[in-house]
């Protein structure tokens, strides 16, 4: 099996250690902590023991080093990463609201992760890549989609396979014909959809579950996987429809949860496990996650895993 790979970008994130609390005023932060969606999937892929990599850039200072040393230590590949010497690695400042909903101050476009290039050892990475993932949340760097596109292209030419998370907000979309045009595109070529919330209606252009499913599937996407939140994950494939309830934990942080689910579910199917044994253990990713504080503090091994699914109740 040829690695995982993706592009996007990589963050430091700093969070709001209180509740409520907006960026006008002074509060404890915790930070840095290793982060960015596409980061936290390969890392997730990296511990559960499979190749993977990421083409991105980081800035030439602590922050961009605190990243590639937790990528190298759980066992990505960082060949990819460009170290840029004049720009600041990316950040992401967090805070929480009482409603459980998040606020973002990102500061990414004027940081390393918004200069991510094709480079040789990026094309080297997409040489032997198996398996490309698309996160949607990557959109917003310039020049990003064709480095996926390019490497979606050459990993298909050699029957690797493809994964796609969209990350997509309505109004993100309004208005917007080269977002709906590149969401299409994307979907052209995706084997496996791993929507959440809104974003299964958006990408079908049906409100309707189950007739969003019918749309999808038979246009082409082989395999639909819905993130639930707390109320779990279901899966269709291959005439089946799948429901697997989620853990019961408390929620600590929300962040990375649908990222480790994604990197969980893709690694264990690449694997030959069942979408049945695939969907458990994505859920165990996932909700050991939302435990611990932090974006990618929450990764998980198979025996940590194991150990998890043992240890905790599902909502059955
Ligand atoms: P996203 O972060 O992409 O919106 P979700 O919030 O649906 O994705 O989380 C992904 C998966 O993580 C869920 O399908 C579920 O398995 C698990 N998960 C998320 N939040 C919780 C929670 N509060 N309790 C238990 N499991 C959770």
């Amino acid at each position: 099996l040829g690695p995982t790979i993706t592009a996007g970008e990589i963050l430091v994130e700093i969070m709001s250690t209180s509740i409520g609390a907006g960026f006008m005023e002074p509060q404890s932060l915790i930070g840095p902590f290793p982060s960015g969606a596409p980061a936290i999937f390969i890392d997730q892929v990296a511990r559960l023991g499979s190749p993977a990599g990421i083409i991105s850039a980081v800035g030439e200072d602590d922050f961009g080093r605190l990243n590639i040393e937790r990528l190298k230590r759980d066992g990505a590949d960082v060949t990819a990463i460009e170290i840029l010497p004049d720009m600041p690695t990316g950040s992401a400042f967090v805070r929480y609201r009482e409603d459980g909903a998040r606020d973002f101050v990102f500061n990414i476009a004027k940081s390393a992760s918004g200069m991510i290039r094709m480079t040789e050892n990026a094309r080297t990475l997409i040489g032997r890549a198996g398996h490309v993932h698309v996160m949607g949340s990557a959109f917003a760097i310039p020049g990003i989609a064709e480095i996926l596109m390019e490497a979606v292209a050459v990993v298909k030419s050699r029957g690797g396979s493809v994964s796609f998370d969209p990350n997509i907000r309505k109004e993100l979309l309004a208005g917007q014909e080269d977002a709906r045009r590149r969401l299409d595109q994307i979907l052209a070529v995706t084997d496996l959809l791993l929507p959440s919330g809104e974003e299964l209606a958006i990408a079908a252009g049906v409100d309707d579950e189950a007739e969003a499913v019918g749309k999808l599937l038979s246009s082409g996407v082989a395999e639909i996987v819905l993130k639930r939140g707390a109320k779990g994950s279901s899966c269709f494939v291959a005439g089946q429809h799948l429901d697997c309830p989620a853990f019961i934990v408390e929620e600590v942080d929300p962040t990375g949860a649908g990222d480790c689910f994604g990197a969980t579910y893709v690694t264990c199917r690449r694997q030959g496990k069942s979408p049945e044994d695939a969907l458990r253990y994505a859920n165990a990713a996932g909700a050991r996650t939302v435990t611990r504080r932090g974006p990618m503090e929450g990764v998980s091994s198979f025996a940590e895993l194991d150990e998890f699914i043992h240890a905790n109740r599902s909502d059955n």
